[in-house]
């Protein structure tokens, strides 16, 4: 039997990518796209979608049932920046999509569950470089609060009732397909918008704000990779580090530099300044490399090069 697979928040900057990986790997007709508002052409013209209120469990339900999903991958959240405008509103959205997909999977109605955790989950009293996977999380972003929430109870979703539940905590993620939906790490890719379009960007972190990133190509790929793993095979069901890279906005200029000589950048730090100083600079991944082999393909140099000749 096809596996059936519904995202929920398809058209955000993972799911839009993920989405299209997953149609690639199922058939288009297997990967049900959802979300709130509508997505790009390719997602709403390659597969089935859905308009979907993630905080609704019966819709949720529904489509499970309607589409015969078995796995579901929950993108849906609101993210650093944004949760710190409004901190109830990210509480309930990402605390509550949560709880009703690890309910549809412990009442049986589907198989297992992909949700994305964050670096946003560690805090200013964990160790910042080469962060561990078991250390000192007391994040104090509402953001952070609820991903460190959420990995507690698919642990326990996973012990008392069995749900198979995956979970990968994403450093900053980087792409050209999509725009980012309002983090502390934005401005990774919004750099590569305005050097390509302007020749000059103004930063909202500071010149030396070390933070872990990512390319989405890696994301994607390790996101397939761990739901593909043998179930024996995943050891943490809270969430698995995941590293890709580690820069300062002065380290990436410098590298675009190389590309666009007479790109300029300047510093004008704001509120996401005090989020970033309460992230680690740099991940240490090992249990996601021992126990279902995760290798990064992209660093610094090699993403520099493939976002500038997308973008162009
Ligand atoms: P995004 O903001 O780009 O996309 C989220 C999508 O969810 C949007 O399309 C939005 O319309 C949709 N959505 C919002 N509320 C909804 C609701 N009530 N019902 C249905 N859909 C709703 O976010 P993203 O960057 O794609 O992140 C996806 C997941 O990955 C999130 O859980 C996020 O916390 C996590 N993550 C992202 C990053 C990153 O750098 N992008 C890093 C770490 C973790």
């Amino acid at each position: 039997m096809a596996t059936k697979v519904l995202v929920i928040g398809a058209c955000g900057q993972i799911g839009t990518e993920l989405t299209m990986k997953l149609r690639e790997i199922h058939g288009g007709e297997n990967v049900i796209a959802s979300d709130i508002r509508h997505g790009n052409e390719e997602i709403m013209n390659s597969g089935p979608f859905e308009t979907l209120d993630a905080m609704n469990k019966g819709q949720i339900e529904d489509i499970c049932i309607h589409y015969e999903v078995n796995e579901v991958y929950l993108m849906a959240a609101m993210l650093s920046a944004t949760g710190e405008k409004f901190p109830k509103k990210a509480w309930s959205l990402n605390m509550d999509s949560l709880m009703h997909v690890l309910d549809i999977a412990k009442e049986g109605k589907i198989d297992k569950i992909f949700w994305p955790s964050s670096i946003a989950v560690f805090g200013p009293t964990t160790p910042k470089e080469q962060t561990p996977q078991h250390t000192i999380m007391e994040p104090t972003t509402v953001y952070g609060i609820s991903k460190q929430t959420g990995e507690r109870w698919c642990e326990y979703y996973h012990q008392k009732y069995g749900v198979d539940v995956r979970s990968i905590r994403y450093p900053g993620l980087i792409s050209w397909k999509t725009l980012p939906g309002g983090g502390t790490t934005d401005y990774a890719v919004d750099i590569f918008h305005k050097a390509v379009e302007d020749g000059k960007y103004n930063c909202f972190l500071k010149s030396d704000t070390a933070l872990p990133m990512m390319y989405m190509e890696d994301a994607v790929r390790a996101t397939v990779e761990i739901m593909n793993a043998a179930n024996d095979d995943i050891k943490i069901r809270s969430s698995y580090n995941l590293s890709g890279m580690s820069f300062t906005p002065d380290e990436i200029a410098a590298e675009i530099k190389k590309h666009i000589p007479d790109f300029t950048i300047a510093y004008e730090p704001d509120f996401r300044q005090t989020i970033a100083d309460s992230w680690p600079s740099s991940i240490d991944d090992s249990p996601a490399q021992k126990d279902w082999e995760w290798k990064r393909k992209y660093e610094l140099s090699n993403m520099v090069v493939e976002m500038l000749s997308q973008l162009k």
